[in-house]
């Protein structure tokens, strides 16, 4: 699951009779797939490194083995995604007045032009900043910067939200805003504004220095090049018009790798949910062919902004239109102390699939954290976005573990994700056997 600063941005089914014994879990095929894909030898598979791919490799192997055929083309199975990141030539620096202030230490540079050479102003929320560098008055709002940015400054410093002082090696290693995936068209408009965040201390002392110049450095270096791959696979179901009627099952398979000489593993984020659609890749390989076509997708770059799912929907293995349902999983490996036995859908009230999975005996139920965003926080949120009903199933999703080093197999609790990956298996083959078409709710469709 993607972290994000901010979220800036019925019919009535005819439900088929549920099949009389749910397929069985292979705990050890489970067991497995996490001790790989969480193992020392993948490193976190962060976005496009030869970890990642080694990952995308070995998850095509597996759908290989479980009789899933590839769906990325000619029968392959990986679709190569590549994207080019800009870099800076050396960390970008801030001087204003006496205070000096260096990327990665009391700042984060989230965009940044070149050069910037502006009045540092201090602003309170609704007040104009033309031609200067606006310094955010109290706590981060992105409304508030989103607003002085458009009445013209050229740059907005606010101070770093707790979650992403909690993250700030993180994002410190993370490449600025402004990545490009080939092929796919750019959505946001180009970097000409200087986007910061500064620790509270260096706000303290730019709040200090407000009237005198800023000068910000942020030489850009060559673009980063780099390659991820979707793994896609696909069961063709036995009806005349199986593949248009197609559920996808998805997860991502990236994590954040090594940072700042920490490993962040990502057992939880996401080699749960990964396992899991390689699980129920498994259990519809090994069973009767379902009546409907079962796409799967195990999405490259997820962390870094949905650079392989934005690929997929640019070059999609099969028309949009004929996936009727997608389930995303995320995070499922640790259960939630609130309630151990529930898993949650993001969006639960926008569409008519949540009800009518737990009609079918899945334990899961609305999401408990709203405020989380969590509904745009996955990719499922891009298929959204396209018409498909598409929403993800988690279990926890802010534990104590969540990007830290942590997230390893030592705290996933694998009886418990075992035993989600079971209540899901059978709606999961309902869903694959019937003809229950999700909708939206009537307005909720993102
Ligand atoms: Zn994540």
């Amino acid at each position: 699951m993607k972290f994000v600063l901010s979220a800036v941005a019925a019919l009535i089914a005819v439900a088929a009779p549920a099949l009389s014994a749910p397929p069985k879990v292979c705990a050890d095929c489970v067991k497995a797939n996490m001790e790989h894909l969480a193992g020392d030898e993948l490193r976190g598979r962060a976005c496009g490194t030869a970890d990642e791919n080694a990952a995308a490799r070995f998850i095509a192997e597996r759908l290989k083995a479980y009789g899933v055929e590839g769906a990325a083309g000619d029968g392959q199975y990986l679709q190569r995604v590549e994207v080019h990141s800009p870099t800076y030539a050396a960390a970008p620096v801030l001087q204003v007045g006496d205070v000096r202030l260096v990327h990665g230490a009391g700042m984060l540079v989230r965009q940044a032009p070149e050069t910037l050479d502006a009045p540092l102003v201090l602003v309170a929320k609704g007040e104009a900043a033309s031609g200067k560098i606006a310094l955010i008055a109290g706590p981060y709002d992105s409304e508030a910067a989103v607003a002085v940015l458009a009445s013209g400054a050229v740059g907005v410093i606010a101070e770093a939200p707790p979650n992403l002082l909690a993250h700030w090696e993180q994002f410190a290693a993370s490449p600025p805003r402004g990545t490009v995936i080939v092929g796919v068209e750019a959505t946001s408009p180009p970097v000409e504004k200087a986007m910061i965040f500064v620790r509270p201390e260096a706000l303290e002392a730019l709040r200090a220095a407000a009237g005198a110049q800023a000068v910000l450095t942020a030489t850009h270096g060559a673009p980063a090049v780099r390659t991820t791959y979707n793994a896609l696979g696909v069961i063709h179901g036995k009806d005349p018009d199986a593949d248009e009627n197609a559920i996808l099952l998805s997860a991502h398979y990236d994590h954040l790798g090594l940072r700042g000489g920490k490993l962040y593993r990502g057992a939880n984020d996401d080699a749960s949910g990964t396992a899991a659609v390689l699980e129920f890749a498994r259990l519809l390989g090994a069973g009767e062919t379902p009546r409907r076509t079962v796409q799967f997708a195990l999405f490259g770059c997820e962390e870094e902004g949905g650079h392989g799912a934005k690929y997929y929907l640019a070059h999609p293995p099969t028309p949009l239109a004929n996936l009727k349902a997608n389930l995303e999983f995320e995070m499922i490996g640790v259960p939630d102390p609130a309630d151990r036995k529930r898993l949650m859908l993001t969006g639960w009230e926008r569409s008519n699939m949540g009800p009518i999975l737990r009609e079918q005996g899945a334990s899961i139920g609305p999401d408990p954290y709203p405020q989380e965003n969590f509904f745009q926080r996955s990719d499922n949120y891009q298929l959204a976005r396209k018409g498909v009903v598409a929403q993800t199933i988690s279990a926890w999703p802010v534990p104590p573990t969540y990007h830290q080093p942590t997230d390893d197999l030592a705290h996933i609790d694998l009886p418990f994700m075992v035993e989600v990956i079971q209540s899901l298996a059978g709606p999961i083959s309902w869903l694959a056997n019937g003809d229950f078409q999700p909708t939206w709710n009537p307005g909720m469709q993102p």
